[in-house]
């Protein structure tokens, strides 16, 4: 064996990598609609991998200087590393969903995305799987729920990994439709700074979480994920809970103002209450006051323009309606102590309706979440049983 044949077996070897990762990808043993929604993506990703590797084959025996070929290589090599990472990520996921191990989870999360990409017109159809947290992979645009959280209180995240595809992939109306103006917007707000700019996309896919889903969006990421012992800690491409929190909050104010009836109001009052209140009294040396406001809230004025490009899926106030009356329902029903009731839907009614019903249920009986879970849970099944029964598709057994 010669240097050359060194950096050719390497090849081989990862040729056949990819042979394999197709092969599992595309095995009987998976769900067909679980492994449709991914086949395409996943083959055209690992077919281009191929065609550089016969390239970069050829580049070898054609003598190009060694250190320039082991380079390409390395390259094609951490590039491959993804999409294996994501075969892997897949394979479990289509298994857990495959047996129903999930209870079903994924299935709600996958009409809550594709009702949004319906809404923006922003392509996506491929499927949620369990993870080690909410995730949103650009190499196959697979979403990841919180992995065992099968409960419905986490679902409104979804929204904030919508809004980084969103983020990514929304363009301008013809004649403009190379523009792509939430991703121009980010960048001359961010200028050269690469940190200003993933912290940008994440505000950004905060505002789009509480634009598509409403209050429950905010709930949901407030209560569940932030820690207000934590709230001014940052990472390298996340912004503090503080920030967040003040930018999700005052994101829904503005939506809600746009409104008539100005309908966010008093949720609003009582999320800022709790997390304020919070962090007071366990850092009282710290308040929301050390924020950078002016900053924030220029920010909020740059990107809602853009974001409001997108009105078809904005979270409405006669939505907000649907999920008022059906909180009054069971507010009655868990005042009472009784088993909680299915309402009456329209056909059209949404899974964020039930979601925002859920969340506001559970800001007054907090400690019924069980009960509330299980009534929101058996309402959505109930919205997709109906909508399968009109559209003859598949629905779970
Ligand atoms: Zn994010």
């Amino acid at each position: 064996m010669n240097t050359k044949n060194f950096l050719l077996t390497q090849i081989r070897s990862l040729n056949d990598n990819l042979n394999s990762a197709k092969g599992i990808v595309n095995s009987p043993c998976l769900r067909g609609d679980l492994r449709d929604a991914v086949q395409v993506r996943f083959s055209a990703l690992i077919e281009a991998r191929r065609e550089s590797l016969s390239q970069l084959r050829g580049d070898v025996q054609n003598d190009l200087p060694l250190e320039t070929t082991w380079n390409s290589y390395l390259l094609l090599q951490n590039d491959c590393a993804c999409i294996f990472r994501e075969c892997l990520a897949f394979l479990e996921g289509a298994l857990v969903r495959g047996a129903g191990l999930d209870d079903e989870i994924c299935y709600v999360a996958d009409d809550l995305l594709n009702e949004m990409s319906d809404q923006t017109e922003i392509k996506w159809s491929r499927l949620t799987i369990l993870g080690e947290r909410e995730f949103f992979d650009q190499t196959a645009e697979i979403i990841r729920l919180r992995f065992p959280d099968f409960s419905i209180w986490r679902l409104p995240i979804v929204a904030h990994e919508f809004g980084h595809l969103a983020e990514q992939e929304l363009r301008d109306l013809p004649p403009r439709k190379n523009i792509y103006p939430i991703r121009v917007k980010i960048e001359a707000l961010a200028g050269k700074e690469a940190r200003k700019k993933a912290f940008l996309q994440e505000f950004f896919s905060d505002l789009f979480g509480v634009y598509a889903m409403g209050p429950a969006f905010a709930c949901a990421s407030i209560l569940l994920m932030f820690n207000p012992l934590k709230a001014f800690d940052m990472t390298a491409d996340h912004p503090s809970s503080a920030e967040r929190v003040y930018f999700m909050l005052n994101g829904l104010a503005k939506i809600s103002s746009e409104e008539a009836t100005n309908p966010y109001q008093a949720i609003i009052k009582d999320l800022r209450k709790i997390w304020y209140e919070s962090i007071s009294e366990s850092k009282p040396n710290l308040s929301h006051t050390d924020l950078d406001e002016k900053k924030l809230d220029n920010w909020i004025e740059g990107l809602y323009p853009e974001l409001n490009k997108m009105s078809a899926i904005k979270y409405s106030a006669s939505d907000w309606l649907a999920a008022t009356g059906w909180f009054g329902a069971w507010d009655v029903d868990l005042k009472a102590d009784r088993n909680l009731r299915m309402p009456n839907f329209e056909p059209n009614r949404s899974l964020r309706d039930v979601l925002n019903a859920a969340w506001l249920c559970r800001m007054n009986h907090p400690d019924k979440d069980k009960e509330i879970s299980n009534a929101a849970r058996s309402l959505c099944m109930a919205i997709l049983k109906k909508r399968c029964t009109r559209s003859k598709s598949g629905f779970p057994k």
